[in-house]
């Protein structure tokens, strides 16, 4: 039997995370409990290219996605994206994984993100490449809908030829599927945290609570 057919799959979630909440990690609970994924490493991104600055540095994002999944056995930290002198493409990051010494070319690899990240995929660097390194799963999120007929042109042919309707055939082959998933739906955003730290608002039960307690020691997101 080929390797990968007895390989869990392994979940991949990148984003800036500034800072780490509780809608990134009730998204990774869920899909390692719904894909039945062997765990989820989370790559927290150096500079990401689509987007402007993080409001704080790479180190201290690094830190807080650490505090906030420490607890957690399934859950693993990866920071080569945070060390990297480069700006963070997915696709750089999924060949990255791929090498022999990381989780090699058989292992399924399933590349989480929410439905807002995942109607913008045609945006991101060699999109349709990421598909060759792994699979992808899409999130429900408040506010954003996964409905092909809302999609770019390009991206809606693709989510129609690769769509999976049961999660088991992930397992099957190393990438290429895409699923999706309705997880417990949290209309937290890293956005509206920043927002209240700036106006003194309480961020209470939206993200950890040792996160908070690093917020407030670093003395970060003074300003939105
Ligand atoms: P910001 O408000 O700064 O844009 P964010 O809260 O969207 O940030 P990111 O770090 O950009 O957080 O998101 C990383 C990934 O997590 C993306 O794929 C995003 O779609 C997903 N995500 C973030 N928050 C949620 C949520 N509440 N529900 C579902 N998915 C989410």
């Amino acid at each position: 039997m080929p390797d990968w057919l007895v390989n869990q799959p392994l979940g991949v979630f990148g984003g800036t995370f500034d800072p780490v909440h509780y809608g990134h990690l009730r998204l990774a609970e869920e899909a390692a409990d719904r894909l039945g994924l062997a765990g989820i490493r989370w790559i927290p991104a150096g500079q990401p290219a689509l987007r402007g600055v993080p409001r704080v540095t790479a180190g201290q994002r690094l830190a807080m996605v650490r505090l906030a999944t420490a607890d957690n056995r399934r859950f693993a930290v990866d920071a080569a994206e945070v060390e990297a002198a480069q700006p963070s493409y997915t696709v750089t990051t999924l060949e990255r994984l791929r090498e022999a010494d990381q989780c090699g070319p058989q292992q399924p690899l399933v590349l989480l993100v929410g439905a807002d990240a995942f109607a913008g995929l045609p945006g991101w660097y060699r999109w349709q490449s990421l598909f060759d390194l792994a699979h992808l799963a899409v999130a429900h999120r408040p506010g954003f809908a996964i409905d092909a007929a809302q999609l770019p042109a390009a991206l809606a042919a693709c989510y129609r030829e690769r769509l999976c309707t049961n999660p088991s055939t992930l397992s099957k082959s190393p990438s290429g599927g895409i699923v999706t998933f309705a997880m417990t739906q949290l209309a937290i955003s890293a956005t509206q945290i920043r927002r209240l730290l700036a106006s003194g608002g309480s961020v209470r039960y939206l993200l950890p609570d040792t996160v908070i307690a690093y917020i407030q020691d670093q003395h970060l997101y003074p300003e939105y």
